[in-house]
């Protein structure tokens, strides 16, 4: 009898990276590619690590260990966050990177997948330090050409934000004088700094697009027991950083219901309703989230996750839901906003229950695909919409004035204002996203469909993104 890779995989220690690989190997297991292609797809390309010292104001030194790992040259340049986080280490940043060239196949983002982390805390150095850390990294990946427009193009994650990223394109801008494409080298940068409207909340706007298209499913509700539609879905969130907070405020736009929210001191529960901003500002104030007006503390963090929900989003960390804590895990719905935060014996326990994961690789693809936006327009120069907004304006209104002539009835001017509408950069990167996140579900949906025997999403996203990485290797003769 031929053992599953993921039941292999089920028996030995492993870490992210495996975990990562062993979603991978099962997934393969349901294509019909060769051996030497599937290796190829799998293996990561490149890994630059590199230590640095850093000399700070008092006159000491540290030596800070970093990595930047080019998961796959199919597509360039190769497209990935950067983490600042303490414990991170080589594996992990190899696992993210993977993630990403399944994540950017899905969504259709033609870049290969990269990644790239620092190991430090970032609340243990001033403003300053920080800024030396960050532009002394930018500097080290130019040197082995791990960074450019068209090599490596970095972007926000875990620790890091818009901040470093406005670093990281300064210190590359004064390695490349006259580089018209410089600005292109790093996205998730401030607006007023090559920026794009909308990158800061993509990701958790990404995830709420693909809960609303996932909970418009009549028949996969049903199979839940749950209602269509995002309206009084009640929502757990692991994290108030830039997912967590995102996805919080965009789903309960949308109607739902936030009953709780984690952080690293603990968690507060309501299950009549709480604000993710209220929240984060009562946090900034107090440094805690404990004590919130209303709510009941929970000391324990973790314990946050086995609540009564319709829709557990975990947006903090990887390996949060294990096999472990799966079995009491009440959510019918798990939404991962962070990378890897299910391991595949928590999967298995999921799919025993039949609860629907919609997983990393796809549900959080907004930032990357926002990004690509940010990309585009940064070698374009032109802010989207900018030359043809005024026209697309004038055409909507003639043709309201043409509806007015044929039917002889004339609109009042809010639905003149509803109907004509000069679209701004905001508008047009939203509906780009939606898009993007409608079509990829929708297609790893019929993926499942085609091969029912697959299981679940993620194992059909998988599928969908081996498949589309292989086309690429195939047409193109990549081989030497
Ligand atoms: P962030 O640094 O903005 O926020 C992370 C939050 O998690 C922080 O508020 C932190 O205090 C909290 N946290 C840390 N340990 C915790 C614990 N034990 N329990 C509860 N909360 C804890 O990071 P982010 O950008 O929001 O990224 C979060 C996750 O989403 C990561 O896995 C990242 O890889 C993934 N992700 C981020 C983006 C993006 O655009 N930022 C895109 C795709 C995926």
């Amino acid at each position: 009898m031929t053992v599953s890779p993921i039941v292999t995989a089920l028996r030995r220690p492993r870490n992210f990276e495996d975990n990562v690989n062993a979603y991978f190997d099962h997934a393969a297991t349901f294509c019909s590619h060769a051996k030497g292609l599937l290796d190829q797809i799998r293996i990561c390309n490149a890994v630059y690590a590199f230590a640095f010292p850093v000399r700070f104001a008092d006159g000491s030194i540290e030596v800070v260990h970093a990595w930047r790992a080019e998961h796959s040259h199919h597509k360039l340049p190769t497209k990935g966050g950067i983490r600042y986080a303490p414990n991170v280490d080589e594996s992990e940043v190899k696992a993210l990177a993977a993630l990403m060239t399944y994540k950017c196949a899905l969504v259709d983002v033609p870049f290969g997948g990269a990644k790239g982390a620092v190991q430090i805390d970032p609340s243990r150095y001033t403003l300053d330090q920080l800024e030396r850390i960050t532009r002394r990294y930018t500097h080290e990946l130019d040197r082995k050409q791990f960074i450019g427009p068209g090599l490596d193009v970095p972007a926000p994650d875990y620790g890091t934000g818009e901040r470093e990223m406005s670093w990281i394109a300064d210190t590359y801008g004064q390695l490349h004088t006259g580089e018209l494409e410089a600005l292109a080298c790093v996205t998730g940068k401030p607006v007023t700094e090559g920026g794009i409207h909308g990158r800061r909340e993509a990701t958790g706007r990404g995830l709420m697009y693909a809960l609303s298209e996932a909970c418009r499913s009549a028949e996969d509700m049903a199979a839940l027991g749950l209602s269509v539609g995002l309206e009084g879905k009640r929502l757990v969130v692991q994290g108030l950083g830039n997912v967590g907070y995102h996805v919080a405020k965009f789903c309960r736009e949308h109607g739902a219901i936030l009953v709780a929210i984690a952080e690293r001191e603990g968690a507060i529960h309501n299950p009549k309703g709480l604000s993710e901003d209220e929240v984060f500002q009562f946090r900034k104030r107090t440094g805690s989230l404990l004590g919130f007006p209303g709510a009941t503390d929970i000391l324990k963090s973790p314990d946050a996750l086995e609540l009564d929900c319709d829709v557990l989003v975990p947006a903090a960390l990887e390996s949060v839901l294990t096999g472990e804590n799966a079995p009491r895990i009440k959510a019918k719905i798990v939404l991962e906003g962070a990378n890897g935060p299910t391991t595949p014996e928590a999967d298995e326990v999921f799919r025993q229950k039949k609860m629907l994961v919609i997983p990393d690789v796809y549900a959080n693809a907004g930032g990357v695909t926002v990004s690509y936006f940010e990309w585009l327009k940064n070698l374009s120069h032109v802010r989207l919409g900018r030359l043809d907004r005024r026209r697309q304006a004038a055409t909507e209104m003639r043709m309201l004035q043409a509806i007015e002539r044929a039917t002889g009835k004339a609109f009042t001017d809010s639905e003149r204002q509803s109907f004509v509408k000069v679209t701004d950069e905001l508008a047009i990167v939203n509906s780009g996203l939606e898009d993007t996140m409608i079509v990829a579900y929708q297609d790893i949906r019929e993926a499942l469909r085609r091969q029912p025997e697959a299981g679940d999403l993620r194992t059909a996203a998988f599928i969908t993104a081996i498949n589309k990485v292989a086309i690429v290797y195939e047409e193109l003769g990549i081989f030497p």
